[in-house]
């Protein structure tokens, strides 16, 4: 095969920046425009192939991190996606929009708090009404705060993750339901977490193995009615959540590195599996969890 018609194989390894990285505080959310090296969200590299034309995604943390990244290849796909996310985090989202209508499709932000059953329900409709319809749902948001010991974990923290990361999923799909027409999809962001759980995240923890039954339960339920449902478990990706409080600033600078890459994950690098789960031509794959970690943690 002559040179150009090879595409160049790239050494997993060196492919993105490596530890150590500086610390970088930010207040959660945090944005990703603010971190240091900026995340690579597939912004200049994600190439469609018309996997997904003329579907309707709703992503939650459509902003920014792996959320950003799923949005860029659906709408290189061919979709029109509307994104969710705080008001804090719009600077994050102006550039999602800018690149899913360079794209050549409909970008929709719909930003509020998903803490809340009214706003999810208000979040819903609104997708729905501007994308005619919902037939990929994502539910990605996530809110991870490390704290050391169990005694400092307030209630309110607590609520406020499980609110973000079990409740919001649950209120969302409730409301999306009722839009979801026979080949839709329904994808969950789970985490290594919960097969694998850090003594620092004992909230996190419990809400991303929350995540994984979400899906395996969901997928008997709406299988039948020919809904799939499946989850994407990452391990440490470079995004706002980390930084933001998701991880002490002393491991942020060494972030990824007890991988076999040796590095963290970039969100685009999780872009083609958000696709692969949403195409019907995936057809068979439900209830799955798929996992992209740089080789340790499961599934
Ligand atoms: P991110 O910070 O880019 O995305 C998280 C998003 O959640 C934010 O952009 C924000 O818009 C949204 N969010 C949080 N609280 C919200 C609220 N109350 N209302 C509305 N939106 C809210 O970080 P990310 O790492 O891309 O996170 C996406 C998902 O990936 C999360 O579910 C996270 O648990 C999961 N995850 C991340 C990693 C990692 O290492 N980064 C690893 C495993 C799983
Ligand atoms: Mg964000």
């Amino acid at each position: 095969m002559s040179e150009q018609n090879q595409k160049p194989l790239v050494n997993p390894v060196t492919k993105y920046p490596q530890p150590p990285f500086e610390k970088q505080p930010q207040q959660a959310p945090g944005l990703s425009s603010q971190m240091d090296p900026i995340p690579d969200h597939g912004e200049k590299s994600y190439k469609g192939n018309g996997r997904l034309t003329g579907r309707k995604a709703l992503i939650t943390g459509g902003d920014s991190g792996i959320g950003r990244a799923a949005a860029i290849a659906y709408a290189r796909e061919g979709a029109d996606v509307a994104i969710n996310y705080l008001p804090e985090e719009q600077s994050d989202a102006d550039e999602v929009i800018a690149l899913i209508e360079a794209a050549g499709r409909r970008g929709y932000a719909i930003p509020g708090d998903i803490t809340t059953e009214a706003f999810c329900q208000t979040l819903v409709n609104e997708a729905a009404e501007k994308l005619g319809g919902i037939d990929i749902l994502v539910n990605n948001a996530g809110r991870q705060q490390a704290v050391d010991s169990i005694l400092d974990i307030s209630a309110a923290g607590f609520d406020a993750t499980i609110k973000t990361n079990i409740y919001a999923p649950f209120w969302i799909t409730k409301a999306a339901l009722p839009f979801l027409p026979e080949g839709a999809a329904i994808i969950a962001t789970t985490s290594v977490q919960a097969y694998d759980p850090s003594e620092n995240l004992f909230d996190y923890a419990q809400t991303k193995a929350a995540n994984v039954a979400y899906v395996k339960s969901l997928a008997k339920q709406l299988g039948p009615k020919g809904i799939r449902v499946n989850g994407v478990a990452p391990g440490p990706v470079w995004t706002p959540l980390q930084i933001s409080g998701g991880q002490p600033q002393d491991s942020i600078v060494k972030f990824g590195e007890a991988t076999p890459l040796g590095r963290p994950g970039q969100p685009a690098e999780l872009a083609s599996i958000f696709v692969q789960l949403a195409d019907n031509e995936a057809s068979f794959a439900t209830g799955q969890i798929y996992g992209s970690a740089g080789g340790n943690g499961h599934p």
